[in-house]
């Protein structure tokens, strides 16, 4: 498929300052040297625990935060480093959902404003032919067009990430970027909003890169997906063949962890134990060795890269080194 969306070497360091002084006494290395492809109409789903730098990866991809270094591409693109007034029109293409559906909606404004606001920022409608349009929006996401003069507190949970995913509708995005678009609500409502979110898909032939930590809403939803550990992607392959056959030793563990989300994994060894290391200088080498359980010297002075381990799988695991091409983008 053709690239929509190519993130190649992304990273975003940030000081840590401590004392008086406000000397610099580290570094956070909250995302190091990432690189993956968003194909036309595919969804990419990004996994990892709390704090491994997926969001930092979503805000990047936006533009909402300024990368340290590396690139970002659009439709072929590079977007990194345009200027606001450059990088207006690929803000209609990019359209972000976020986790808490309240914390994002104006509780002052109806939801029929809130859905149809970025339709009368862009000058695109306006009167009643904004209305129809908003109106519109409503009956995609499965909402009642009555409901535009309700004001969000009015919803519950799984109506409101419906306005918010209406709202991203509006501009008609190529890319769409869910960050943890499930993770606050019911278990019980969770499968209605990706369904959603996978009906949509396929009428409008949008990508999504699709931000959680839910191995089993990922399964669910995505084409290919990506594991991310402590800033950096681990491993990215088609989604069946990751969950059959995962070869980096922390998506094993990572399985090992949801037998139940994923029955068709063999049964592995879980993970030994320890914390995931902070990522204020983290680990050197392979940022995993120290907690992992097939740990050789060399792993805490070698960095592996990404490595193809045959058709479109790619590990970073000094394991698996010399088996492909170390500079495509996965
Ligand atoms: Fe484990 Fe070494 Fe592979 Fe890292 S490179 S995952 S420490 S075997
Ligand atoms: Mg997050």
């Amino acid at each position: 498929t053709e690239a929509l969306l190519e993130v190649t070497d992304l990273t975003k360091h940030y000081p840590v300052r401590a004392g008086v002084l406000r000397r610099q006494v580290g570094t956070v290395h909250a995302v190091d040297g990432v690189s993956f492809s968003v194909g036309v109409g595919e969804t990419l789903g990004l996994v990892g625990e709390s704090g491994c730098g997926k969001s930092t990866v979503a805000r990047s991809v936006l533009r909402l935060v300024e990368p340290t270094s590396g690139h970002i591409r659009l439709g072929g693109e590079d977007i990194t480093h345009l200027s606001k007034t450059a990088l207006r029109p690929h803000r209609r293409s990019m359209q972000i959902v976020f986790q808490d559906p309240f914390a994002s909606l104006n509780p002052r404004m109806t939801a029929g404003d809130i859905v149809g606001e970025p339709l009368a920022v862009h000058g695109l409608a306006s009167g009643k032919a904004l209305e129809a349009r908003t109106a519109k929006l409503f009956e995609q996401v499965g909402l009642r067009p009555d409901q535009m003069r309700s004001f969000p507190h009015q919803f519950s949970g799984g109506q409101r990430q419906r306005i918010c995913i209406a709202r991203a509708l509006a501009l008609g995005p190529r890319l769409i970027v869910c960050d943890e678009p499930v993770s606050a609500l019911d278990v019980s409502i969770q499968a209605q909003v990706i369904n959603l979110l996978i009906d949509l898909q396929r009428q409008h032939g949008f990508s999504y890169l699709f931000i959680a930590h839910d191995l089993a809403v990922v399964a669910h939803i995505s084409h290919r997906v990506a594991v991310m550990y402590l800033g950096r992607i681990v491993e990215i392959a088609d989604k069946d063949e990751l969950f059959r056959n995962p070869r980096h030793p922390y998506t094993q563990a990572l399985l090992a962890s949801v037998p139940i989300a994923n029955p068709l994994a063999k049964k592995l060894t879980p993970l030994v134990d320890g914390d995931v290391p902070s990522p204020v200088n983290p680990p050197s080498g392979c940022a995993f060795h120290t907690r992992c359980r097939f740990a050789m010297e060399r792993c805490k002075i070698e960095r592996p890269g990404l490595m193809e381990a045959g058709d479109g799988h790619h590990v970073a695991c000094l394991l698996n080194e010399g088996t492909g091409r170390p500079n495509s983008i996965p």
